[in-house]
């Protein structure tokens, strides 16, 4: 069977889609359905009442997020709408399950402005611990964030910004430190500007590479103050307006360390990759077909290339399963109110951290038996490693509790204890 039709197949299978609800406590007598609902519910309810943060004692929301979308930007499927999203976000909440036992409640909100889903959101604060946005397309999902930062008292994080800027930002420390290259020395171009390339440019800023030295361009080319001026682009772009002159994409790869695709399959060739600087770093990161293709790019250098891509059938794949489960285990096991720059650092520096050690047998095998040794060719861990839980998890925690975000600290000998059992 091929894959569409065997997936239809997995989704229609009695019962249809992929999630349900269970219980956790006992229900088999009287008392305990008394102790559940009406009339022993009342206890915990008052307790609450008294102290707001009690919610995480007496509910499961200390292990609740929401996966929340409106449809308008879904995988490559582009505006698909709320309904058609579901798939995607049951998806995603079965991916928070079997990475980090979090529990999920998908939300697909029938609602296109920003006004309209912020309202909503927020207004939900009280039955979550933790909030991530998913498939809202640029540039209102920046807005929505920010401002659901400011209001809400929980963390809330749009996975296809910062899990993908946490991902590649460790990709990109390793491939540095491979490559001899500092980071607030390399020059960086993006092919894209949209949600996920934004989020990138940010986050290299925070792990050390000078903003002066990000050149980004979107489909009409290099991103020039001038341009930021005549063709009202928004603000989100403007942060990154280069006083280059007008140019287009190879124009800008034209000497430079990194190139970072978060665009259109296709549109770098070799000459472009020949182009760059020496020992050069190309994260191609277009989904389905990246910007150019693995193969390709060792092709076009003699030099030490360092490639990662979105594809899981060759070396340094970046895939956002990598970040989410554990940045919000980590969060939610410290009651965090928010997921900050000092989390996201850390967790980029926990993953960067665990390529270096010797990959387990284990892990090996489930990756075709390849040998995994940190280098060009192993700059960021696989999905399936079990020690990405025991090592980011603790590492958000702890930046958590250091940045004033957590609502109670964790002994963290005894949470990571706690994580392996
Ligand atoms: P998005 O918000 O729609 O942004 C797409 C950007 O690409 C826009 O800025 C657009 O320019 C630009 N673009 C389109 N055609 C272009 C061209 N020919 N040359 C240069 N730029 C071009 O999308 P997104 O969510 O950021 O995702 C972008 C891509 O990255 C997708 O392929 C997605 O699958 C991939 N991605 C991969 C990962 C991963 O590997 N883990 C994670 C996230 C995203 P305009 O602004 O001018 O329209
Ligand atoms: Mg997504």
């Amino acid at each position: 069977m091929g894959l569409d039709e065997d997936s239809l197949d997995y989704h229609r299978r009695p019962p249809p889609g992929k999630i349900r609800i269970s219980t956790t406590k006992p229900t088999q007598t009287q008392r305990d359905i008394s102790l559940a609902y009406s009339p022993g519910v009342a206890a915990p309810c008052r307790e609450i009442d008294d102290d707001p943060d009690e919610a995480y004692t007496y509910t499961a929301k200390a292990n609740l997020v929401a996966v929340v979308s409106n449809g308008s930007a879904v995988l490559g499927l582009g505006d698909i709408g709320a309904q058609a999203s579901k798939p995607v976000m049951e998806g995603k909440g079965v991916l928070f399950k079997r990475f980090a036992d979090i529990d999920v409640f998908d939300i697909e909100l029938d609602q296109d402005g920003a006004d309209e889903v912020v309202r909503t959101v927020d207004a939900m604060e009280p039955t979550f611990g933790g909030v991530n946005l998913e498939d809202i397309k640029a540039p209102e999902c920046f807005e929505i964030e920010e401002r659901l930062r400011e209001s809400m008292d929980i963390p809330v994080f749009h996975d296809d910004q910062h899990g993908t800027a946490i991902i590649s930002g460790a990709a990109l420390l390793n491939a540095c430190e491979i490559s001899d290259k500092e980071l607030d020395e390399i020059d960086v171009v993006f092919s894209g500007a949209g949600a996920s390339a934004v989020a990138c440019a940010e986050f290299y800023v925070s792990l050390g590479v000078e903003r002066d030295s990000i050149t980004m361009c979107d489909s009409s080319g290099v991103i020039t103050e001038r341009r930021a001026e005549e063709d009202d682009l928004n603000e989100y772009k403007r942060r990154f307006a280069s006083d280059a002159p007008k140019g287009d994409l190879a124009d800008a790869m034209d000497g430079a360390d990194v190139f970072v695709g978060l665009s259109v399959g296709g549109i770098v060739s070799q000459d472009m990759v020949a182009s760059m600087d020496d020992d050069p770093i190309v994260f191609a990161m277009a989904n389905p077909d990246p910007e150019i293709g693995y193969e390709e790019v060792k092709e076009a250098r003699d030099d030490t290339v360092i490639a990662a891509t979105g594809r899981s059938d060759y070396p340094n794949q970046v895939n956002n399963v990598l970040g989410f489960p554990f940045i919000f285990r980590g969060a939610l096991d410290v009651r965090a109110r928010e997921i900050n720059e000092d989390m996201k650092v850390a967790a980029a520096e926990a993953l960067a951290e665990l390529a270096k050690e010797d990959v387990p047998d284990a892990v090996v095998k489930a990756y075709g038996d390849e040998p995994l040794r940190f280098g060009p060719d192993y700059i960021i861990p696989k999905p399936l490693d079990p020690r990405v839980l025991f090592r980011v998890a603790p590492a958000v925690a702890r930046a958590a509790s250091e940045s004033g975000a957590a609502r109670i600290e964790v002994d963290e000998e005894e949470y990571v204890e706690e994580l392996e059992a």
